[in-house]
Formats: C-alpha cells, sequence, structure tokens
C-alpha cells in the first residue's frame, strides 16, 4: 500500500471538489480490499446513486467519503430523508472514510454498513428560503458517535494497519449485522460508554456513571442498570469483553 495521491491523474478537473474524488477514488481503487473477505475491490462505473465500490465475491458494497485534513470526525451525507430510507433498507453500501493531509492518505477507516444507525445521522437546518432549494433539509454522519470498535483502520496516522488485524476486527464487530436496530442501539451505546471510560481495566460502577446518559437516550426503558448488565453479558459473549472478577471487565485486544 503506498499512501501519497497522485494528483497529477486529476489536472483536466477544474472543479476541486471532484478533483479530490477522482483522485480518492483511484487511490481506493488500487489499494483498498474487500473487508468482508480480503479480495481487490472494484470500482463503478460513475452515476451510481450511492455505491462507489464492490467486491466481485460477495456482492459487498462500498461509498466513499473523502476529507482534508488529520481526522474525520463528521461527514456532510447529502439528504436527510434519503440518509434515513437507506440505512433502513437493504440497499444500504458500508462507508470508507479517507481524510489526507499532505497529499497522503492520514486515516482511512471502513463503517460497516449495519452501525449507521439513525443515532449516527444528525439532521442539520433547513435551507434558508432565499437558497436555490429552500427548505431542503440536509444532514451529517456523527463519525464521533460510532463507537471505536466499529471504525476499523486500514490507515491510521499515517501507519497502514496489517491486513489480518483489519479483517479480524471486522470480522469481531460482525454479531450486530444481526440484532434489531432497537438492541444494536444499546449495544453501540454501552459500547460507546466504556470508549469514554478510556481504561482496559474497567468496573460496573464506571458504566453505572452513565446511567442518566443512557435513559435520557432510551426513555422508554425504566430499569437502565439491569440493561447496561445485559449489554455487558452479549459483550462478554461475542469476545469483544472479559470478567475478570465479579463486576471488574477487561476489554480484549
Ligand atoms: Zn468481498
Amino acid at each position: 500500500m503506498e499512501l501519497v495521491l497522485d494528483f497529477s491523474i486529476a489536472k483536466v478537473y477544474k472543479n476541486n471538489s471532484q478533483r479530490i474524488r477522482v483522485i480518492t477514488e483511484s487511490w481506493t481503487s488500487k489499494n483498498i480490499y474487500c473487508s468482508y473477505c480480503g479480495k481487490q475491490i472494484c470500482q463503478y462505473e460513475n452515476n451510481r446513486p450511492v455505491a462507489d465500490f464492490y467486491c466481485n465475491d460477495d456482492h459487498e458494497e462500498y461509498e466513499l467519503k473523502s476529507k482534508a485534513g488529520k481526522i474525520v470526525s463528521s461527514i456532510l451525507a447529502g439528504s436527510y430523508d434519503k440518509m434515513i430510507e437507506r440505512i433502513t433498507s437493504e440497499e444500504n453500501p458500508n462507508l470508507f472514510l479517507l481524510s489526507y493531509f499532505d497529499k497522503s492518505v492520514n486515516n482511512f477507516c471502513v463503517i460497516p454498513k449495519y452501525l449507521l444507525t439513525p443515532s449516527v445521522i444528525k439532521k442539520r437546518k433547513p435551507l434558508t428560503d432565499t437558497a436555490r432549494r429552500a427548505g431542503w433539509v440536509g444532514c451529517n454522519i456523527l463519525v464521533d458517535n460510532i463507537p471505536e470498535i466499529g471504525k476499523i483502520f486500514y490507515v491510521k496516522n499515517g501507519i497502514i494497519n496489517d491486513k489480518r488485524k483489519v479483517l479480524e476486527q471486522f470480522n469481531k464487530i460482525a454479531f450486530l449485522k444481526q440484532e434489531k436496530i432497537e438492541s444494536k442501539g444499546w449495544i453501540l451505546d454501552v459500547l460507546k460508554v466504556v470508549d469514554e471510560i478510556g481504561k482496559d481495566d474497567f468496573t460496573l460502577k464506571d458504566v453505572y456513571d452513565f446511567e442518566q446518559r443512557l435513559a435520557k437516550l432510551h426513555p422508554d426503558n425504566n430499569n437502565v442498570k439491569a440493561k447496561i448488565r445485559q449489554q455487558l453479558q452479549i459483550l462478554r459473549n461475542k469476545g469483544v469483553i472479559d470478567f475478570v472478577s465479579n463486576g471488574n471487565y477487561r476489554r480484549i485486544k
């Protein structure tokens, strides 16, 4: 894998976002493999509505979003209604996020399609009456709201990750594919809390400290503590965390 972006291929394009699109798509099709099976991905011809790449083997699709800068924390993602419709349908592609810095790829990660839940999509303010598309409502994907385990990096801070590790990590979170949106929401929210605790070893009390926030996110539930314990049990069964002793947990790397 080569991290330098080839800017010479897009000299004919005057529009900057179009140039970046051509350059980053070309880089991705040369360097990136399918997150599911590890085979080289293929690029769609232009003008596909959503997906940019696909895998010939398992037919998984990918959309690429690129951004200048060192990290991607939030990304503009077109119409809000279309996005909600898309993430709740079968047609939803996986998301590749690329950030570049100094003409070189600094970060490249995949977000599996089943982690794009409505809670990571934020509605933007409608366009004002003077705009050409007055009243149109766009959205952002809040990448920061996705737990770390759900962002699988091929390249992180300019360092290329081992392919075996990328596929392993991608596989680790795959159990969420089967979960319904509501239970998925709970698991992801608890994972996000574990991220924020920020330690490999943590206690049940550390997680309980976020009870208020989780209660706010799930107003219909009146036994948040029991729900927290249930999510930790699921994460243990799926090999994401370990039970060390009563009330003590450890993240599995
Ligand atoms: Zn594949």
